[in-house]
């Protein structure tokens, strides 16, 4: 059985605060937002991380960012800004083993993050 979070959030089956779904992707605010504006842009398919893609993923990819800076646009980060954020392995800072791309905004964000 899949226990993963992200899968029941993309299936609804566990609530979140949608902003968009299609058939192969989902975006919902990050329950715990570091960032007046803090998504998240997932596939519904469950890829534990990047390091996981290949080839084959190159459309879904490029989906995914393509959603996750029109979302941020949407959401007022257009002329400010946003940051577009994987984390790959614990390593990394990844805690959900479900490929996400974190999106945040609405304030100034510092570089490098540490
Ligand atoms: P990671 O640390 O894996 O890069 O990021 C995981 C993110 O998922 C964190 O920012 C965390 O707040 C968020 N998150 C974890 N569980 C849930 C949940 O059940 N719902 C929502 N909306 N976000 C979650
Ligand atoms: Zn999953």
């Amino acid at each position: 059985m899949n226990d993963c979070v992200f899968c029941g959030i993309a299936a609804g089956k566990i609530p979140s605060k949608k902003i968009f779904e299609d058939d192969e992707i989902f975006a919902f605010h990050d329950i715990d937002p570091k960032a007046p504006t803090h998504f998240l842009v997932i596939p519904k398919r469950h890829i534990e991380n990047l390091m996981e893609c290949g080839a084959e993923d190159e459309a879904l990819l490029g989906k995914l960012l393509v959603k996750a800076q029109e979302t941020a646009k949407d959401l007022g980060c257009g002329e400010s800004g946003a940051r577009f954020v994987i984390n790959c392995k614990s390593g990394a800072g990844q805690t959900v083993g479900h490929l996400h791309i974190h999106v945040l905004g609405g304030r100034e964000l510092k570089w490098p993050p540490g």
